[in-house]
């Protein structure tokens, strides 16, 4: 029988090696580091003596193929959430907090509740929305906006995390897509999910496990240096100890992130354009144990969003603060120790208010030991320049594709585009109509 080889380890990677293996194909999967997962993974963090991902990834209730994914891998019950379109914030300028609660349909009486939408807002905002929803390829977030309360406490922070790009650059296209796919069907489209004990146990683990019971080889510590190429088609695979030669029906799916995907592909397909401007995102893990504390809203959902601060998200875990800052380029100069006090000030003034007042004292006026991830090239500039450098799966090369968030699935660098990709890739080599590819048989 002949044999895909998946090089990277990631979701993308995981997601084509499930709907190949649902098809009877044997697998080979390649992954460079320790342990898969890429840029969704969990980790033993030794400062902080507790297990932590390498960032927040929040999930809506609209990322159907992840929902395929979690019921192929039997994970689904491993997701938390408020189960309703409830989002808490926290407007740090001003201190107030309220909750935007989505209607459940289609039609969004929420805007006419008080109690339910964004403080501030007036109804000729909408329009903004309606602008980004009909967004051309080239315009920005910024140019669909009308300037007001809806922008600054909901669209603008929600496209941020989205696009993982500002909203003078963020390509309004790709957030009208998500939009389309979420808000615009309604609250039951926007109800927020996240792992409850880690990515890894949800998202990654559990699909290991059934990719070693469908009889797929995994090798993580395994980097491929390059693709050889062998009469039109690629030939060989570069491993840590050699050469692997291909059979001769043999295929390659190639699920490495946009910044090592042209290094390995350099010889088999130099001409590879892909997106080359990337954007990170900043995490903070505080140790503080809150979870069976927290009141109101905030225990509902487990998180808040934050404006007004350098703080975006804050996410309520086991024994764990943590806090999400995308778009975090322009905080690359900024002293660690500096961002943590901020930081765990702003924390607290989101948090201290869902606390009784007993129980204020479990977040300290002091910084608390804490784990600030950088990931640098956290996904490439949601920009539309960068936009038009997206391949499609398929190559030249007859039995070489191409997978990973970044690819042209028409979504920003999320876990639904990298699946996308993942079932898309698999659908080339399969022959395979888009949709009848599942990653169950
Ligand atoms: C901090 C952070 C927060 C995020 N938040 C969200 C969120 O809230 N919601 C959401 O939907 N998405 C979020 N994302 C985006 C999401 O994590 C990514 O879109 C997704 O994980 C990308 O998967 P991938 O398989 O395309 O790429 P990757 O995860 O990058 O996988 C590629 C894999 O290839 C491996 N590799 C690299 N080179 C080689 C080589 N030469 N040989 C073998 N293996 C190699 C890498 O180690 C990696 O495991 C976030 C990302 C980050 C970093």
């Amino acid at each position: 029988m002949s044999t895909v080889h998946i090089v990277g380890g990631g979701l993308a990677g995981l997601a084509a090696a499930l709907a190949l293996t649902a098809r009877g194909r044997r697998v080979s999967l390649y992954e460079a580091g320790p342990a898969c997962g890429g840029r969704a993974r969990s980790y033993d963090d030794k400062q902080l003596g507790c297990r932590i991902d390498n960032g927040n990834h929040l999930l809506l209730s609209a990322n159907d193929t992840v929902f395929r994914y979690l019921d192929a891998i039997g994970a689904r019950d491993t997701l938390v959430g408020p189960g309703k379109p409830v989002f808490p914030f926290h407007d740090l300028a001003d201190d107030t907090h309220w909750s935007l609660r989505l209607s459940r349909g289609r039609i969004p009486w929420w805007v006419l509740n008080r109690r339910s939408r964004v403080p501030g807002m007036t109804l000729g905002e909408m329009s903004g929305l309606v602008r980004m929803l009909k967004a051309g390829p080239d315009a920005t977030v910024s140019q669909c906006l009308r300037p007001g309360a809806l922008a600054d406490r909901l669209m603008v922070p929600l496209s941020v995390s989205v696009l993982n790009t500002r909203p003078e650059a963020g390509s309004a296209a790709l957030m009208g897509r998500v939009m389309r796919e979420s808000m615009a069907k309604g609250g039951d489209a926007c109800v927020p999910w996240f792992p409850a004990e880690g990515l890894s146990e949800s998202l990654v683990d559990p699909a290991v496990a059934l990719l070693r019971r469908r009889g797929a080889e995994i090798r993580t510590g395994c980097r491929v240096a390059a693709l050889e190429p062998a009469q039109g088609r690629v030939g060989a695979l570069m491993l840590p100890e050699g050469r692997r030669n291909l059979e001769p029906g043999d295929s390659v799916v190639l699920a490495l992130p946009a910044q090592s995907v042209r290094d390995v592909a350099a010889i088999v397909l130099p001409e590879l354009i892909v997106p080359d401007a990337f954007e990170s995102i900043l995490n903070l893990h505080y140790r503080a144990d809150v979870l069976d504390r927290i009141t109101g809203d905030l225990r509902l959902a487990r998180f808040a969003g934050v404006i007004g601060g350098v703080t975006e998200w804050v996410f309520v875990k086991p024994g764990i603060l943590s806090v999400t800052v995308s778009a975090a380029n322009h905080l690359a100069e900024r002293a660690s120790a500096e961002l943590a006090e901020t930081i765990w000030r702003e924390v607290r003034a989101v948090v201290l208010p869902y606390l009784r007042r007993n129980d204020q004292a479990l977040l300290p006026e002091t910084t608390p030991p804490h784990r600030l991830v950088r990931e640098k090239r956290a996904t490439f500039a949601a920009t539309p320049a960068q936009e038009k450098l997206r391949p499609e799966s398929r190559t030249r090369l007859s039995n070489l594709v191409l997978a990973g968030d970044w690819t042209a699935t028409g979504l920003p660098a999320t876990i639904e585009g990298a699946m996308r990709s993942g079932l898309a890739a698999a659908g080339v080599l399969c022959a395979a109509r888009t949709g009848s590819v599942a990653f169950q048989s």
